[in-house]
Order: structure tokens, then sequence, then C-alpha cells
């Protein structure tokens, strides 16, 4: 079968011919209808110091995906072909203390799809049927096609009550867009969101922010003076890894407020604790999705009426990858969806 490889160990990434892969009994083949390009994926194309250390060679890479089910491992109930499907990406061990306690989020043992194990951006991916979702009737393939990283996004911003709150997003790339989306859903009062790049910050006000800021033009202080706001935000999602914005969201914060943090920040990433300690504020690291009580919640808040597809910006067809990589590694973009013409 087709499927994009990372072939050496260099920036790049390759279209290669590779065995169809095994269904073990427990497993679920999926034909792949659509692939969606991740950060991860870009990082693992630039082979930067973390792909290095982190991915084997060769390997088939991706792990956003909408497909149908194409055939059912011998002991697999509840699956059938011609199911409608996407899939968590994060493989779990399920015999350690928080899988057996239903944390499989917090699964010690876990193994990324496209990253420790051979990925989706092929024609048929293998996975265990207890990672698969069915994916709601009334839920497009394009938005299925996003439902891992539109899962980080919904899993962050539904860690906090947001009803009535004011809410800060630091970061502007394809989670904290959605995130915008969901925090508005969920009944958000103001939605302020920052990025230094403005066409990320024009999407995010096509999602819905009450306020998309670039830090660099205006300071948080002025936007809170225009909305009228004298305390400081309820709720923060940091969603950029970058510890300048981490610092100013620790500064905007409300006494008592909660932050989600999801972005990768520098492992040596300092900060102002007398901002965490005085103020009260309590800290929640994000680490993929709550199985599978965020998938539930995604296809929910899709039914109710959310809409994250301003943040699908390209598609192409799977030959024109490099294309979609491309607009990827540009940052003029939102989601990129490759399409398996199936
Ligand atoms: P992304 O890199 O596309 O988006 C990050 C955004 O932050 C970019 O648009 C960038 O311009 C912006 N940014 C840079 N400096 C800034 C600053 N000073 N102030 C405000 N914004 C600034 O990433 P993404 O795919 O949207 O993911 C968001 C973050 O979450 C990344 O750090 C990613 O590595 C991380 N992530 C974590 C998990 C997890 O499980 N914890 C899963 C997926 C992604
Ligand atoms: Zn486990």
């Amino acid at each position: 079968m087709k499927a994009l490889l990372k072939t050496k160990r260099e920036e790049g990434i390759w279209m290669g011919e590779v065995p169809m892969p095994e269904v073990g009994p427990n497993d679920v083949l999926i034909r792949v209808h659509k692939s969606a390009i991740c950060g991860t994926d870009v990082h693992i194309y630039n082979w930067d110091e973390w792909a290095q250390k982190t991915i084997p060679v060769p390997m088939v890479v991706g792990h956003e995906y909408f497909g149908v089910i194409e055939k059912v491992g011998a002991e697999v109930e509840g699956y059938k072909p011609g199911d409608r499907v996407s899939g968590e990406g994060h493989i779990t061990c399920g015999h350690c203390r928080n899988c057996r306690a239903g944390k499989r989020h917090l699964c010690r043992n876990t193994v990324g799809v496209g990253v420790n194990r051979t990925g989706s951006f092929a024609e048929y991916l293998s996975i265990p049927a207890f990672n698969v979702f069915k994916v709601p009737d009334n839920v497009p393939d394009d938005v299925a096609s996003i439902f891992d990283p539109y899962g980080n996004a919904a899993h962050t911003a539904l860690s906090f009550d947001m009803v009535g709150e004011d809410v800060l997003i630091t970061g502007a790339g394809p989670i904290g867009i959605m995130a915008v989306a969901i925090a508005k859903h969920v009944g958000a009062r103001n939605v302020v969101i920052t990025d230094v790049n403005e066409y990320r910050l024009d999407l995010a006000r096509k999602m819905g922010a009450t306020v998309a800021v670039n830090p660099m033009k205006k300071n948080l202080t002025e936007v809170m003076k225009d909305l009228g706001m004298t305390e400081g935000f309820d709720v923060g999602l940091e969603m950029s890894g970058n510890r300048n914005a981490f610092e100013s969201m620790l500064e905007a914060m409300h006494h008592g407020g909660r932050i989600a943090l999801l972005g990768i920040l520098p492992g040596d990433c300092a900060i102002d604790w007398s901002q965490v300690i005085f103020k009260g504020l309590i800290l929640k690291g994000i680490y993929g999705r709550e199985m599978f009580e965020t998938w539930y919640k995604m296809a929910a808040m899709v039914q109710s009426g959310l809409d994250i597809t301003p943040v699908i910006t390209h598609h192409y067809g799977i030959d024109d990858f490099q294309k979609g990589f491309d607009a990827m590694r540009s940052g003029q973009s939102g989601k990129v969806i490759l399409d398996w013409g199936v």
C-alpha cells in the first residue's frame, strides 16, 4: 500500500510502498479516507531535536485521520466493516493503575500512533479496537479527520467551568483557534486570544473570539480596559508553548484563576511563582484526550451546533502532500487536510 514515510534522518517526508499492516485478533483495519497534518508531523518533517530523539526510521507517520472500517479481528465486538471512524492515537497499556481506574489519558506506558509506532498517513491503518471512535452520521468526514487536535482543544477547554467566565487563550494555532469556538459554545463571556501571527488572529476572529490580539502591538491590560474587565481572567488556556505568552497570562489572571496548560513550554521555563501563590492560581497540565469522555463531548458539541470548520483552511489530494506540508510550515494556515481519493 501507499504511505507517507520518514525514510531518511533528514528534513522531509516521502511517499513510498509498504506492506499492508497486520490485523491482530483485537485490532481493526481502517481504510483511511482523509489525513490531517499535525504540528507534530511538522516537527518530524523538519527533523528537529525532538524528532531525532523520538522517531524510529523508517516509519509511516501521521495520526489524524478519518476512515471506514475494512476488517475486524476475530475477537472484536461492536464494530463492523463499513463503520465510519476516527481513532484515539494514544495506545495505552490497560494494566497500570490509571488504566485500570479508567484514567487512560494518564497511562505512563502510552505509545503514540505515528510517533512510536506505525502511523495513519497510509491507505490502511491497524489499531486496537479499543482506540476506535465511531463517528455519528451527522458529523462530516472533514471534521472527523481533525478529532485528534479538536480533542486536545476540548480536553483543555472543558477542564474548568467557563459559563459566564472571562477566558484568555495564548496561541492561535489550530488548537487555540478551536478552543475559542468551544469556549464561546459552552457559554464563556469574553474570549481573548493572543498570537504574533496575523493570519491566525484573523482565523480566531472567524471562530468567534471577542478580541484577537497581537501582544507585540497591544498589551493585555489595555485589552481588559477596553472590555471593561477590572479584575482579570478567570480561566486561562496556554496553547502556544511560548514562555512570554505564559508569563503574560499569569499576570493577567484574576485571583483564584484556573489555568490549563497544553502548549509544551521549554523545560527550563522559569515563572514568577508569586503570581501563582499569592493569587491562589490552579495550574493543570493536559496531555492528549480523556478516553473517551473527551471524544463523546466532541461529537456532542458538533451535534449541538459547534462549528469548527473555519479552522480547515487547505485541502490537497494525497499526491500533493508536499504542498500540504509547505502550507503548514509557512504558518499561513489552519488545519491542512490530505484526501486519499476514496
Ligand atoms: P502551533 O505551533 O500551530 O500554535 C502555537 C501558536 O502560538 C502559533 O500560532 C504561534 O505563532 C503562537 N505564539 C508564538 N509565540 C507567541 C506569543 N508570544 N504569544 C502568543 N502566541 C504565540 O501549535 P498547535 O498545533 O495549535 O498546538 C498548540 C500547542 O500545544 C503547541 O505547543 C503543541 O506542541 C502543543 N500540543 C500539546 C499536546 C498535549 O497533549 N499536551 C497535544 C498537541 C499539541
Ligand atoms: Zn496504562
